[in-house]
Order: C-alpha cells, then structure tokens, then sequence
C-alpha cells in the first residue's frame, strides 16, 4: 500500500509513513492502493478504481436514541385543551401532582353540582382554562419538557 499524504509505498503493516510520518490512511494526495496523484474531491481512484476515502464508516443509525420515550407535544396539547378540567394532559406528561390536584377539584366541583352549581361552574371553568392554558402553551412549545424533564416530540 502507498501513504496517502506523500504517495511513498508503505509496508502494509506500518503503522505510520517512514517518509512524512503520517499515520497510515491520513491523507488525501495519492491512492492508498496504487500511490498515484489523485484529487482530494475524488472518491474513488481513477487508476485502480478504489475507494479513496476508506472504508465507509457505517451509520450506526439511531442507536443511542432507544432510551428516551418522547411523549407527543401535540397529544398533550389537545389533550390539555379538551379534557384540560380533568388535568388529563398533565397525567399524560407525568405532572401527576398538578394532575391530581385538576382533577380533585373539577371531581368535586361536579360532584357538589346539585347543591351549590355556581361554584361547580366556576371551579370547572377555572379548571378548564387552566388546561386550555397549559394545553396552548405545549402546542406553542412553551411547555416543552414532560414531569421527568424528557423533551417533547
Ligand atoms: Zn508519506
Ligand atoms: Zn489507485
């Protein structure tokens, strides 16, 4: 094989070129496999027909991308605007505090609904806008991390 940077042939075992001291591969001036000029764009040696650019590195893929488990921000977020009362887009991201304490009060407010309706009403209604809010502000991106902290997809 030949030194890339300087075209000096190698032994195949050197680690580096005896002649410019590159390390074996770095370099874009000669074909590796026959030593003759070539252009750094090429990407093959119109000598010999080798890859000049080694061996191609295989994209591992998304490999490191298997741990989180995104949760949909549109998801929460129309889950946020129409069952907002009931906090269920907070269950949904895992805001399990806020979630409850939603729908305690909104489970409550119905509750009580025979005897004192305008305090149902209210407490409904203030519920509902405060997911209707936070709803919007996950569609927005506002809010755009769940309860543990993993970003929204
Ligand atoms: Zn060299
Ligand atoms: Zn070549």
């Amino acid at each position: 094989m030949f030194c890339k940077n300087c075209g000096e042939q190698m032994n195949d075992n050197a680690q580096f070129c005896i002649k410019c001291g590159v390390a074996k591969g770095v370099g874009n001036q000669y074909c590796a496999n026959c030593g003759k000029p070539v252009n750094p764009n090429q990407a093959v040696c119109l000598n010999c027909g080798c890859q000049l650019n080694g061996p191609v590195k295989a994209n591992g893929g998304s490999a490191a991308n298997g741990g989180t488990d995104g949760k949909s921000k549109v998801t929460a977020g129309l889950l946020g605007v129409f069952l907002g009362c009931f906090g269920v887009h907070n269950f949904y991201l895992g805001y399990t505090t806020k979630a409850v304490i939603q729908v305690c009060v909104s489970g409550i407010a119905i509750l009580l609904s025979c005897c004192t309706f305008g305090i149902t009403l209210i407490a409904t209604l203030g519920i509902s806008i405060w997911g209707l809010v936070e709803g919007i502000l996950i569609l927005t991106g506002k809010i755009d991390t769940d309860g543990k902290g993993n970003p929204l997809v």
